[in-house]
């Protein structure tokens, strides 16, 4: 039974008000009738008539768990959302949600929500109004203006982001500091120089192979639902795809493909322009359109040199490429560990380079066209801009910044100085779900409605085959009577700089209302009427959107040789993201705490991967706990023994180590994060995140608990439990790296 409830109108806002409207995924009759003037709370004995115990309403809305926008279709029983599942309706997921998706409900649901405003007073946060704290901080914000003035984010897309440029126009700032730690931003780079477009359409479904350099499409990548629907047709096409994945830590994708390939870390971009001189002088494929100083640097990796620095066997580098040149058209992707180097640029634009020899250019990389509304298009994140905000904040030249959706604090590497750089800035307002690292770092914070309980519109970066806006709506009332939604408290703060402009948009609810009736006719599509316009769009929960074709072009650019760094003692510091804890996001969420890493099994921890053969010359054994040293500070971890890491690599994944985040995230494992070297990629400026070389050594034996705590112990079970069941490497004898 449920106390007090106001369901009635909830729905009216949620476009229900006219009477009939059909439900999209409904288990209620399609027609329901809605009397007005009933507002009382009814027992459930008693029910109205549209709520029905123990039948629940599906309701089309948008998951904002990770950047990649997937539509989901949300379960409602007596008012309260119980479970999130894909929206079919979605091209972009096809009714499918990962795991981090699933577990949206948890963080909507989470006790650690911060419940009210809070404002610093005497060196700690107190609980205040919103009068009080909007009060504030426009006092605040009027002394502020031009770049002294920043907004601090992960990747957005939509009105929101749309209202985020608004305001950052109204105060006269271009600082816009769009961040993200799992990021492609250095593919984005080379595909605008070589293909015109920084994200084409990537097309596995149409690919007969796919050789990929360390990019997890399947776990921790930029839209991981969406490519495993187009992994799902590479292996059931009438010829079935042929993955090859090649990279120095096991990630999820390369423990599904058909060969995986252990290489030196840092070396990926050697490999490609060994691959290159093979497909050119050894398979005679034209190397039209490729400048002559690429042409000499791809002649210079002869496949005995590309063998001995990579550590990948030359014989099986020219199976492979082989592979290649009869299996089109494929695919050749880079990923995050191809992209974080000194050379990352070089690196990844010999990556496409291959794609480009090899035809796939129009194929199975397609142009995404042109979107027509760029205002709403998905502002990706990378990590050159947490380093301007570090070096801006590090010489005074911030007086007030605006941080959402992301958490720089627990992200920036010591080596950045954030920590104490943050108390450069006159005023932290961190506008939040949870105290996590920044909130924590903040002057004033504002608590922010969860995404099941806001409105909003997402525009997905990787389209699928067709453009679409996907509709974000409460599925729910708030929980907590003082949360306010993103819109809203991007509206108020519009108001106190251009009131003569939003003072007619009583409430976000009301801004995109107006927005879609403004929408052209042509994306209305049938609606007669805006009314039906909108009902439809919350009904589905997307928007197809026509855009304007493209072509893209294939141009291969000059760029420096790929080369191999790092001194020649330690190993290369792998921080590797997983489906589940991503980033650090969901590290407060107990459903993908408890949820097994799929390589290691390990759970609620922190944990290093290294190969056997390497720890036994150090003396280490299978859950000792070592202390892994860069030149910026340590980490203190148990090693975990695994088959499927580079001899040269350490892998620490991320997403622990939290000082901060709630109950379920605070003191558990190690922050990888925190020891990188502050290097950049020369091109671009991003982070160079896999370059870092570290030392690691052991300092205690395996104990009985870690063993039962990791899981990981004398047999393939989870503390006993059996939840993933595995069988040896050496049984299978598909992978290679032993
Ligand atoms: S890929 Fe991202 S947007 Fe899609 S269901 Fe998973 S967490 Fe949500």
């Amino acid at each position: 039974m449920i106390g007090k409830i106001n369901r009635r109108s909830f729905l009216k806002v949620m476009g229900w008000s006219g009477a009939g409207a059909a439900l999209s995924g409904c288990d209620l009759p399609s027609t329901v009738t809605l009397e007005e003037g009933k507002e009382e709370v009814v027992s459930y004995l008693m029910p109205e008539e549209y709520v029905i115990p123990g039948v629940g309403v599906w309701y089309a809305s948008t998951c904002t768990q990770c950047g990649a926008g997937c539509g989901i279709h949300g379960r409602v029983r007596e008012g309260r959302v119980l479970k999130l599942e894909g929206n079919p309706d979605a091209a972009l997921n096809k009714g499918k949600l990962c795991m981090m998706g699933q577990a949206g409900v948890q963080g909507h649901y989470n006790p650690d929500r911060i419940t009210t405003p809070m404002l610093r007073t005497g060196g700690s946060l107190a609980a205040v109004t919103w009068d009080q704290a909007m009060a504030v901080l426009e006092e605040k914000l009027a002394a502020v203006s031009g770049d002294r003035f920043g907004w601090f984010t992960g990747t957005m897309s939509g009105h929101q982001a749309a209202l985020v440029a608004n305001h950052l126009e109204a105060m006269g700032s271009t600082k816009h500091y769009v961040h993200e730690v799992v990021n492609n931003a250095v593919s984005r780079a080379v595909n605008t120089d070589m293909l015109g477009e920084a994200t084409p359409r990537l097309r596995l479904d149409k690919a007969k192979m796919v050789v990929s350099f360390g990019a997890d499409f399947l776990g921790a990548g930029q839209s991981p639902v969406h490519y495993a629907g187009q992994y799902a047709a590479f292996r059931t096409n009438k010829e079935r795809g042929l993955l090859v994945q090649i990279e120095s830590k096991m990630s999820l994708t390369g423990g599904n493909a058909d060969l995986w390939l252990a290489i030196k870390p840092g070396t990926e971009g050697i490999l490609a322009l060994g691959m290159a001189n093979l497909l050119l002088n050894k398979l005679k494929l034209s190397d039209a359109g490729i400048p002559s100083d690429v042409r000499a640097m791809i002649d210079d990796h002869d496949i005995t040199r590309v063998a001995r620095t990579t550590g990948v066997a030359g014989h099986r580098i020219q199976r492979v490429t082989q592979l290649l040149s009869e299996r089109s058209p494929s695919l050749v992707l880079a990923g995050a560990t191809v992209e974080g180097h000194a050379h990352g640029y070089a690196a990844t634009a010999a990556v496409m380079l291959l794609n480009h020899i090899l035809g796939n250019v129009g194929k199975t990389i397609e142009s995404a066209g042109d979107f027509p509304f760029p205002q709403l298009m998905s502002r990706q994140g990378g990590t050159s801009d947490l380093l301007a905000f570090a070096a801006d904040a590090k010489a005074q030249q911030l007086d007030a910044a605006i941080f959402y959706g992301s958490n720089p604090v627990y992200s920036a590497p010591q080596a950045l100085g954030l920590g104490e750089a943050m108390a450069n800035i006159g005023f932290k307002v961190a506008i939040a779900q949870f105290p996590d690292e920044t909130v924590m770092a903040a002057d004033l914070v504002l608590p922010v409605d969860s995404y099941l309980e806001d409105w909003g519109t997402q525009v997905p970066a990787n389209q699928a085959e067709s453009n679409a806006i996907h509709v974000q709506q409460p599925l729910m009332e708030r929980l907590h009577s003082q949360t306010r939604g993103l819109g809203d408290i991007l509206l108020s703060l519009l108001k106190q700089r251009k009131s003569e402009e939003y003072a007619q948009f009583e409430d976000y609810y009301a801004y995109l209302r107006n927005a879609f009736a403004a929408m052209p006719a042509d994306v209305k599509q049938s609606a007669q009427n805006n009314n039906e316009f909108w009902n439809t769009a919350l009904q589905t929960g997307v928007i197809n959107v026509e855009s304007g074709a493209r072509k893209l072009q294939s141009t291969v650019v000059s760029f420096a040789a790929p080369v191999t760094e790092g001194a020649a003692d330690g190993l290369s510091l792998v921080p590797s993201a997983r489906m589940g804890l991503f980033d650090g996001r969901h590290a407060n969420l107990p459903w993908l705490q408890e949820a097994p890493d799929h390589i290691s099994k390990v759970v609620w921890d922190s944990w290093a991967e290294m190969h056997p053969d390497t720890a036994a010359k150090m003396g280490i054994a299978n859950l000792d706990l070592v202390r892994i040293s860069s030149a910026q500070g340590s980490v203190d971890v148990r090693v975990v023994l695994l088959k499927g890491v580079h001899h040269d690599a350490v892998a620490v994944p991320l997403g622990q180590g939290h000082e901060a985040y709630g109950r379920y995230a605070k003191g558990l494992g190690v922050n990888p994060l925190k020891i990188l070297d502050a290097t950049t990629d020369a091109m671009t400026g991003e982070l160079a995140m896999f370059s870092t070389r570290v030392t690691v050594k052991k300092i205690g034996e395996a104990d009985a608990l870690s063993i039962v705590r990791m899981g990981t112990g004398s047999g393939d079970s989870q503390a006993g439990r059996k939840l993933v069941v595995t069988v040896p490497v050496e049984q299978v004898k598909r992978s290679e790296g032993a």
